[in-house]
């Protein structure tokens, strides 16, 4: 199998260090296994992305070393693939308009929306996908097998928005698709939202990539860092010192000697070395630099 790994930032803002530590665990997986790493820009809901961050994430990756093959994708060029995959779920009967609110929808006891039954009528629907009454279990080559209800845990979700916009998932799964990855190592944020895109990919009749999620990074009282501790954005300035530190959160801690040397020779050593099996359970915040 051609190994194909990605990293997929959301332009809503400058890279973290968190950020920093997904970037660098998916590039150095796809190098060690002679793969290759792209980039997508999750640009999906335009008024979210911040003016000037793309080309700050670009310089950021190319300080840190970390180079992308071939040319970026970016999500607000996609709809029309979104679209068709979406005809693709009408035309299987798998989606139903709903009018609901956030609210009235986990009002629900049920998992499964009223307007199933009751299609409503009014105009700017939503699009949910009906889920089966099974469990999807997903193995994460990190984080161990994960089992998740869809149904009784999440419900029916959306796949299209009432503003038109297509859902993170249904886009994700779809762009995977398109750049044929095979492995996604990235933040423990999105964990749970895996076994969700697991069950699009099924009905899209896309192959599966093999997926690892990084641990949650927490603070030295082993508590989970907040957005706000986390957004600090990555000073390039830095790159040598934070890249070991990121290498050292991944249990990939670099020799003393490397610990300033330049990034090309830091990331030339940790793809050599490179163990997804000492990417530890927990990670600790970086105090250092926090
Ligand atoms: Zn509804």
């Amino acid at each position: 199998m051609n190994y194909v790994g990605r990293f997929a930032p959301t332009p809503s803002g400058p890279l973290h260090f968190g950020s920093l530590v997904a970037a660098v665990a998916s590039y150095l997986d796809a190098r060690a296994n002679q793969g290759s790493w792209l980039l997508r820009i999750e640009d999906l809901d335009p008024p979210r992305t911040v003016p000037g961050s793309i080309d700050a994430i670009f310089l950021c990756l190319d300080t840190f070393g970390l180079h992308w093959d071939g040319e970026p994708l970016f999500q607000s060029q996609r709809q029309q693939a979104y679209c068709e995959a979406l005809e693709q779920l009408l035309q299987q009967g798998q989606i139903y308009p709903c009018s609901c609110s956030r609210a009235q929808f986990k009002a629900n006891s049920l998992y499964r929306c009223p307007c199933l039954a009751h299609p409503p009528s009014s105009q700017g629907l939503a699009r949910r996908i009906r889920l089966p009454r099974q469990s999807i279990t997903v193995d994460d080559v990190i984080i161990g097998p994960q089992t998740q209800h869809l149904a009784d845990d999440v419900g029916d979700f959306v796949v299209q928005r009432k503003d038109q916009l297509f859902s993170y998932q249904l886009a994700v799964v779809v762009d995977d698709a398109e750049q044929h990855i095979s492995n996604i190592i990235r933040g423990s944020d999105l964990y749970h939202q895996t076994p969700r895109q697991v069950w699009l990919q099924n009905c899209l009749n896309f192959k599966q990539p093999i997926y690892g999620h990084l641990p949650i990074i927490t603070n030295n009282q082993g508590q989970k860092l907040s957005k706000q501790n986390l957004a600090r954005p990555l000073d390039i300035l830095q790159a040598p010192s934070l890249l070991s530190e990121a290498l050292e959160r991944l249990g990939q801690a670099t020799p003393c000697t490397l610990r300033q040397a330049p990034v090309e020779e830091q990331l030339a050593w940790a793809v050599a070395q490179w163990d997804i099996n000492c990417v530890p359970k927990c990670m600790q915040d970086p105090v250092a630099f926090a």
